[in-house]
């Protein structure tokens, strides 16, 4: 039994991913691919069946003029930015 293999069984069986594990799979390549989609359609199946749902959110926004300016954000500008829009 593959490492993956022995992974997946583990977790169709209850065991609850480590964080090192789920990367593992995030890594796997090939054929594998197809035995981590198949144990997650099987652990959808048991926790949901076919019911699907979501969030729906919206949101307005009426200016992209932060104060914060997030290093990771590609939406705040700066006042002075010519990107920069303020609707009333
Ligand atoms: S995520 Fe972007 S919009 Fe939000 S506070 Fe940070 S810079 Fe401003």
């Amino acid at each position: 039994m593959s490492e993956i293999s022995k992974l997946l069984s583990d977790v169709l069986g209850g065991h609850r991913l480590t964080g090192t594990e789920a990367t593992r799979l995030l890594d796997t390549q090939g054929k594998e691919v197809f035995q981590i989609t198949s144990a997650a359609d099987e652990m959808r199946e048991r926790h949901a069946e076919d019911i699907v749902t979501y969030v729906k959110n919206q949101n307005l926004h009426v200016t992209n003029i932060c104060k914060n300016l997030c290093g990771f954000c590609g939406f705040g500008r700066s006042a002075g930015d010519e990107e920069a829009y303020c609707n009333d």
